[in-house]
């Protein structure tokens, strides 16, 4: 180990004890939002706490929550066993009330965002590299979550009035950005962002989006900034003028074969956003030499859908296939200043925040009702 890695595993294990020390029952911080009971549960109101602002941590009073699909796999335990109550949320916009005495990037009246995770162990290879989400040790997680850095608590997420987080994982947002729509940014808009960035989008590139909801309408609307020519796909005709009005040139709804006429070895980069069972293969073949397929949509464990070997090989070495979860603290700053330069913003239906509200969001989500995001305003809660 050289000097200075020792020097920061100690600083790390020193911030560590603080925070936990920090921890004492009468310093817990109040909250309540809206947690399930079981798995398929209604909504309903919770109070619980969250640890107090340690010296490198923000509180939020959280302004605006998005309601995400993977709330409902949660919710729904798609994606196996979960464990109740349940806070859902990890698309939070807010403004910092409180600061501990090493934050420096943050004041008290700031705006702030927290998405997916809210810490990892910071010095592994993929903690090194900005990719926190995939930490060796584990990222840990905005809401189902197990806290190590502080004292094993199970985390709550955005569906609620406040939330404490480590400085390092709470990101900037403009105080000229507008705020209600920005929260879905948090997860919808940098999953959706980090893939075509991946892939190196670039003007001119023929771009297909599969999966026109809350993810797929923000990689619409970031291939369409970056010059691409976008072809969206859904299952329905519903969403066509959407589409074209975000700046879509093609729409092919993939319940009518014919509109899939005339598509393969044409796209240079392909996101899937699916969140159900499909066929990759269908998209794999409509990619050029040297196209992507870039997937974010996780449908639940008995929905999976598979990609083969076969259609690996056979399309051949110079076609990718590739998956991404989220994306790292950096970038997850940069699409957000990205977003806010190019007035980049989810379509947002606001809703009170009340249980029954948040019950008929998810049923409009599962019956493919929603224009395109779901957001809650916090400052609604009684
Ligand atoms: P939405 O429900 O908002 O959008 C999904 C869209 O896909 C809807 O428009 C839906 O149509 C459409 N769709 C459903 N089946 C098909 C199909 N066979 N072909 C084409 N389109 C289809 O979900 P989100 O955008 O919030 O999330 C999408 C997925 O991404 C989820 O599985 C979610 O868990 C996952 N996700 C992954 C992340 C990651 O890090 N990789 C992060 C965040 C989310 P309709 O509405 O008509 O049903
Ligand atoms: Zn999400």
């Amino acid at each position: 180990m050289n000097k200075n890695l020792i020097l920061t595993t100690t600083l790390a294990i020193m911030s560590i004890a603080s925070n936990v020390s920090a921890q004492t029952e009468a310093e817990r911080i109040p909250a309540k939002g809206f947690a399930v009971f079981e798995e398929h549960g209604h909504f309903r109101p919770y109070e619980f706490t969250r640890h107090a602002v340690g010296d490198n941590d923000v509180q939020l009073k959280i302004l605006y929550a998005g309601i995400c699909h993977s709330d409902l796999h949660h919710v729904f335990a798609d994606w196996g066993k979960e464990t109740y109550p349940m806070v859902p949320g990890h698309e939070i916009a807010g403004q910092v009330v409180a600061v501990g005495k090493n934050v420096t990037r943050f004041k008290v009246g700031d705006y702030a965002g927290i998405g997916c995770m809210i810490g990892s162990c910071r010095h592994c290879e993929a903690c090194e590299h900005d990719l926190e989400q995939y930490c060796e040790e584990g990222a840990i997680m905005t809401y189902h979550g197990i806290d190590r850095f502080n004292g094993n608590e199970a985390t709550q997420g955005g569906y609620s009035d406040t939330y404490v987080v480590a400085e390092d994982f709470a990101i900037k947002i403009p105080a000229n950005a507008e705020i209600e729509k920005v929260a879905p940014l948090l997860c919808a808009g940098i999953t959706s962002y980090s893939p075509l960035m991946q892939a190196g989008v670039k003007r001119g590139d023929k771009v297909g989006v599969a999966g026109f909801g809350g993810l797929g309408h923000m990689g619409v609307q970031y291939a369409v900034s970056m010059g691409a020519e976008v072809t969206v796909f859904d299952i329905t005709d519903e969403k066509r003028a959407d589409a074209l009005r975000m700046g879509a040139k093609h729409y092919v709804n993939v319940s009518n074969p014919d509109e899939l006429k005339g598509l393969d070895k044409t796209f240079d980069f392909i996101l899937s956003t699916i969140p159900a069972r499909y066929e990759p293969a269908m998209y794999m073949k409509m990619l050029k030499l040297h196209g992507s397929l870039g997937i974010v949509g996780l449908p639940a464990l008995n929905n999976m859908p598979a990609v083969s070997v076969a259609d690996l090989v056979l399309s051949g070495a110079t076609r990718r296939v590739f998956g991404s979860q989220i994306g790292g603290i950096k970038e997850t700053q940069e699409m957000l200043d990205y977003s806010i330069e190019h007035g980049i913003y989810p379509e947002v239906e606001i809703i009170r925040a009340e249980g029954s509200e948040i019950d008929r969001a998810y049923r409009n989500v599962l019956d493919g009702k929603v224009k395109f995001r779901y957001v809650i305003d916090m400052n609604t809660i009684k």
